[in-house]
């Protein structure tokens, strides 16, 4: 553990950098790994994997072309596509024999992804994943409370290792059974929580119909991800547990959990440019968007030995920041995901995020932090279903006031997304609870 001078003593916690030398890197120098490191996993993908071979011979270009940090920009893109045509193995980039573990991302259609870790590539997991734990302020003296599932998902496996690296108690409790969860985390006072966003809120859910108080609890820290959720939401949380609520960001397919963490300062989170070269895109165009404009999240692995993504289109919405971090850090940020792409509903021609819903929803009086869109067509027209939970009260009110209630909510939703939405009041948990991500939308449009 290294503490940084620069940062202050005043607030320990914010002074902790795991590995100052590359999370504190001159711009100028960290441009120069990142471009040793890109030639190089060009050259290897290009000689050893055919799928890029073909991709770049098609685009015309070589990866003695790339000379600098913007020919990026001249490679093809990766999709989910390029991983599926290549399932099993047809994208790993050295022999079956050195890969020492596999996992794969959860596919929602057709079959999963698969991707492969070497010994070093495994190595390099655990260490980004202790950066990002260790900037959200996990020390050897937290006992993590790991409610991921362990499996072919790489969220538990992820920061598991990360922990132990830093040296805190590994809980590997796995996902389900949320009374067991809360008995767990009393009895062997978890002090860091590992879950999605939606999980926490759940496990508050909970303990409150179990009439115990969340504040009881010994948390302090909770390392959410696995899904986008807003800033609302991280207020709702630390709120109700009463913790300090970070962000993560990871993908199986770049590696997991460890691409990118908020360190205290929470203004985004820092992305681990030494290992990972970020772009903006155009999700429509390609285009590559300048510094600070919103687009989707476009990721380069330099360092990954068995399963190297080139510019993997995440599908992530996001914006970079590269201004200066107050925590000493130099790599660049990514703000909050507002969504996947894929996610995006297109609701009479408006682009629409679940998040900006949500966002409406927590800054209602009343309504539960659960809720549901369902869209429809009726006749030619898109309709926007909200199914949102609210307290007894509310549900149980005269029609009158309900009414008042439903809509002054449309109206706020109609400011927020452009576009009209009809509220459908549910009673409290009634909405399905998912243990893993939540499942927000059902589309019911045939496309
Ligand atoms: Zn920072």
């Amino acid at each position: 553990m290294y503490s940084t001078k620069a940062a202050g003593a005043a607030d320990q916690d914010r002074a902790r950098i795991w590995d100052p030398l590359h999370e504190c890197m001159d711009r100028e120098e960290l441009e120069l790994l990142q471009l040793t490191r890109l030639r190089s996993t060009l050259e290897r993908v290009y000689r050893d994997v055919p799928c890029y071979r073909r991709k770049f011979d098609a685009a015309g270009v070589r990866p003695g072309n790339v000379k600098s940090l913007d020919d990026l920009a001249q490679l093809p893109f990766t999709t989910k596509d390029d991983l599926r045509e290549s399932y099993p193995y047809g994208m790993f980039a050295v022999p079956l024999r050195e890969v020492v573990r596999i996992h794969s991302s959860s596919g929602t259609t057709g079959k999963p992804t698969v991707v492969g870790y070497t010994r070093a590539d495994l190595q390099n997991w655990t260490e980004l994943a202790a950066r990002f734990m260790t900037a959200a302020g996990v020390t050897e003296d937290d006992i993590v409370h790991i409610a991921f599932g362990y499996g072919l998902f790489t969220g538990a496996f992820g920061l598991h290792y990360g922990a132990e690296r830093i040296g805190a108690s590994v809980i590997p409790m796995s996902s389900g059974n949320t009374d067991k969860q809360i008995m767990i985390m009393q009895d062997y006072r978890s002090t860091a929580l590992v879950c999605t966003p939606s999980y926490a809120l759940t496990v508050a859910d909970r303990m409150e119909k179990l009439g115990l108080d969340p504040h009881s609890l010994s948390l302090r820290v909770g390392l959410f991800g696995a899904e986008p959720w807003t800033e609302e939401m991280r207020r709702e949380i630390e709120q109700r547990l009463g913790l300090i609520a970070t962000d993560n960001y990871g993908l199986s397919e770049v590696m997991g959990p460890g691409v990118a963490g908020e360190c205290l300062q929470r203004g985004g989170m820092h992305i681990f440019e030494d290992h990972f070269i970020p772009e903006i895109i155009d999700p429509d165009s390609g285009e590559v968007l300048p510094a600070g404009e919103v687009g989707e999240l476009v990721l380069t692995c330099v360092t990954k030995e068995a399963f190297p993504m080139i510019r993997y289109r995440t599908r992530d919405i996001t914006r970079l920041d590269y201004s200066r971090c107050a925590c000493g850090r130099t790599h660049a940020r990514i703000a909050k995901t507002m969504g996947r792409s894929d996610d995006m509903l297109i609701i009479k021609g408006v682009n629409v995020f679940p998040t900006q819903i949500e966002e409406v929803l927590f800054q209602v009086e009343g309504c539960e932090p659960h809720y549901q869109l369902v869209v429809d067509k009726v006749g030619a027209m898109d309709v926007l279903e909200v199914q949102v939970e609210v307290n007894e009260r509310i549900f149980f009110d005269e029609m009158k006031k309900q009414r008042a209630f439903v809509d002054a909510l449309e109206k706020k939703l109609a400011s927020t997304l452009g576009v009209g939405a009809r509220v459908k009041l549910v009673e409290p948990s009634s909405i399905t609870r998912h243990e893993g991500k939540a499942q927000r939308v059902i589309d019911r449009r045939t496309r």
